[in-house]
Order: structure tokens, then sequence, then C-alpha cells
């Protein structure tokens, strides 16, 4: 059984969290496709040349916790602007959307460029205050101790650029169900994403 889930969205709306549960509560597998393009900054960082970088990411890159830090997020807002990096990504998210089982996947194009007949769309957002606000608590948790406005700016630039790049910009789908999460709970929005994948069924 082939069925996508393609979840879209700005950085620190939820979609993380709601992608988790809803293949948790369907029983599908998860991609952060986020993490595609975060190993390849991580890379670049360490003096790759990140179209290099694109063309030998190897699975395993993904499963690392370093990939999680500020420094690299806006990175990979960088190197994902590039069309060849963009291009190289490709395959592997086709291959793992058209899996056996199904498959969730979350990011910034999934919905319009990767999986545009994806059985599901949604589209999750919230305000850039209240995105900043989550992740300022999510990094000071984990003992970085950058300045609420600091991340505020970083969330606006990361958006202008990730909506304003000409090779597959952060937009919804016309048909994508959005979820705008500024004022509700993880559950409530959890709940909303799970009803909309159950009525495209
Ligand atoms: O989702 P996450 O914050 O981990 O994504 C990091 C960056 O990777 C985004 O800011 C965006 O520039 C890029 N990205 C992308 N397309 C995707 C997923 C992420 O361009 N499908």
């Amino acid at each position: 059984m082939q069925f996508t889930v393609a979840i879209d969205g700005p950085a620190a709306a939820g979609k993380g969290t709601i992608s988790k549960r809803v293949a948790a509560e369907f029983g599908f597998a998860h991609l952060d496709t986020g993490l595609l393009y975060r190993a390849v900054g991580a890379k670049v960082l360490a003096g790759a040349d990140p179209v290099e970088a694109a063309e030998t990411l190897d699975p395993a890159d993904l499963d690392n916790d370093s990939l999680r830090t500020h420094d690299v997020a806006q990175e990979a807002s960088k190197v994902a602007v590039i069309p060849q990096v963009r291009a190289a990504l490709v395959a592997f998210q086709h291959s793992f959307a058209t899996r056996d089982g199904g498959a969730v996947l979350d990011g910034r194009d999934i919905g319009t460029v990767i999986c545009p007949d994806a059985h599901v769309k949604l589209f999750v957002t919230a305000s850039a205050e209240c995105r900043a606000m989550r992740r300022h608590a999510e990094l000071a948790g984990r003992g970085n101790d950058i300045s609420y406005d600091q991340v505020l700016a970083d969330v606006v630039a990361r958006d202008k650029r990730d909506s304003e790049r000409a090779e597959a910009p952060m937009v919804a789908a016309d048909d994508a169900v959005l979820i705008d999460t500024s004022d509700m709970s993880i559950e409530q929005a959890v709940a909303a994403a799970v009803t909309a994948v159950r009525a495209g069924m």
C-alpha cells in the first residue's frame, strides 16, 4: 500500500512533532527532509563543497544530534537555495515517499515539488513571534544562551530566504489543508492533522 502525506511549513511551527505523531498514528514511515539540507549544511560548515556534499550524502549522515544546532539550520537554508543541491536530494525523497506501507515527509516543498500527487497535504504554520518563542525555549533547554530577539531575527531571515528563493520556494500547495498552530496546544494540532489525514484516506 502506498500512501503519502506531505507536511510543509516554516521552522518551529510544529511540523516535526505533528509529522512524528501522524506517522505513529497510522503506522507510516517518517522522513524529516530538513535533515537532508542540515546534513549538507553541516558538511559545508566543515569545509565541503555544497553540491558535492549533497551528491555524496549517506542516510547515516542524518542520524546526528549536531544537525539540530542553530548555525547548522542557518547554513541549511543557504545551501537549500542552490538548485544542484536540491536536485541531488530528490531521488532519495521520491523513493522514501513511494515506499510500501505509507510515508510522511515534512519540509518546505513536499506538497508542491517533491510529492505534488501526495494523498494528503498539510501546511502547518504559526506567527513568527510564536515560533521564535518556542524555538528560543527549545534552544535554552539545550543550554544555548542565545537571546529571544536573535532567535526571532533568525526565524524571520530563514522564512524570507525559504519563501523568496527561485527554486522550490516554501509555499502552501493549493490543495493543502492549512493548520495555524499559534493558538493551539500540541494535542490540538496533532488532532487537526490526524483528522485531515483520515479524511484523505
Ligand atoms: O525543517 P528544518 O528547519 O530542519 O530545515 C532546515 C532548512 O532546510 C530550511 O530552512 C530550508 O531552507 C531547508 N529545507 C528545504 N526544503 C525542505 C526541507 C528543508 O529547503 N524540504
